[in-house]
């Protein structure tokens, strides 16, 4: 079928919206009409070319939510109508996929950034010639989306689905790394590094758990203000604060027991692990380039103190999402406050304001076919 979507013709390419053929769905595939998709870093790395296994032309775009079109003859947990989110792809195959631990799949990369299927097989074209998709094997910047029926959620009927998709990566990945990972109790302290779309999902999580005190540090005064209606209790600008670590200490008595970095900056990771009280826990979740080098002292791990990396918020997504969506729609996980919403058309704006820090969490909306 005929789908538009936002093409990247090379790498750093700008994104330009092309009519394409959409493969057939196989067996255990679904195509999704797509109301709207989340964008996140990943989807600019995808652009500039961060994953070695990246080709172009291609379609990134891995927050879709919309309505089931179409269903491949074996899948009977899905019908045309269904409201779902795609989350991310797993292998099922591996020995992390056979525990259930679909974050961590040892076939993930290939499956997310590669532009193929698992066999290789190409799911785009452009006037016959070959387009690469299947981006976290979804690529939902365009009007259809085609993925395994396993990969998708239903959701309820009610889900604004023009709100959900960022569910499946940036929400459950800060909201996941607090609920799933750290699970700290009523009182016990957090602080946030970033506030952005995971930093912010990772403060409203924390706020449910009832963390206190709740710090979020950021660049941007905006995004702390934003923190601050959250439910972070303090906030730290850590462009005017001279020594971030020494003023959580101040504000917490001592230093926090649990620390979210998801800036990727080194120096802000470091500052996270020294906010650490004695048997404190750092996650990272930021995506850092290749290469990339942190320090801290040595010393400073011997009380107790853990640091660790969590993808995906080690959420099981049919479990998570629905469980999030609840809580949205209870009013306790206000996820439209960090919401700017474009049409497809304006994809380069949206990227652009992503990345300068204006918007926190654009939101594509797809036109009709
Ligand atoms: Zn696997
Ligand atoms: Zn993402």
């Amino acid at each position: 079928m005929q789908i538009k979507a936002a093409v990247v013709a090379a790498r750093s390419a700008p994104f330009v919206i092309e009519t394409l053929e959409l493969a057939k769905p196989r067996t255990d595939e679904l195509i999704v009409r797509v109301v709207a998709s989340g964008m996140c870093q990943t989807d600019l790395h995808g652009r500039d070319g961060y994953y070695a296994v990246t080709s172009y032309p291609a379609v990134f775009g891995h927050e879709g939510a919309g309505v089931v079109h179409a269903v491949g003859s074996a899948v009977c947990e899905f019908a045309p109508g269904d409201h779902v989110v795609m989350s991310y792809p797993w292998c099922g195959e591996c020995a992390h996929c056979r525990r259930q631990r679909l974050n961590y799949c040892l076939n993930a990369r290939n499956l997310k950034n590669k532009g193929t299927r698992a066999d290789g097989s190409m799911l785009l074209a452009q006037n016959g010639a070959p387009v690469y998709g299947a981006f976290f094997q979804q690529s939902s910047f365009g009007t259809f989306a085609l993925t395994q029926a396993r990969y998708a959620i239903k959701v309820r009927g009610d889900a604004p689905l023009d709100l959900i998709g960022p569910l499946a990566c940036s929400g459950q990945t800060g909201a996941g790394a607090v609920l799933n990972v750290l699970k700290p109790q009523a009182g016990e302290s957090l602080a946030v590094f970033g506030a952005g779309a995971v930093g912010l999902s990772a403060l409203m999580a924390a706020k449910i758990a009832g963390c206190t005190p709740l710090v979020a540090v950021d660049v941007h005064t905006h995004r702390l203000e934003l923190a601050r209606e959250l439910g972070a209790t303090d906030t730290i600008d850590a462009k005017r604060c001279g020594d971030v670590a020494a003023e959580i200490r101040k504000v917490s008595g001592g230093g926090v027991l649990y620390a979210v970095d998801t800036s990727a900056v080194p120096k802000a990771l470091r500052e996270a692990i020294e906010s650490l009280m004695p048997g404190g826990t750092c996650v990272l979740l930021g995506s850092a380039r290749a290469g990339t080098e942190a320090a801290f002292e040595m010393p400073f791990l011997q009380q107790g103190r853990v640091v660790r990396g969590v993808a995906q918020g080690d959420s099981v997504p049919r479990e998570f999402i629905p469980y999030l969506i609840d809580l949205m729609l209870a009013g306790k996980f206000p996820l439209e406050k960090m919401v700017t919403f474009y049409d497809l058309a304006e994809i380069n704006r949206a990227a652009a304001e992503s990345s300068a820090g204006i918007a926190i969490k654009p939101v594509l909306r797809m036109p009709a076919n």
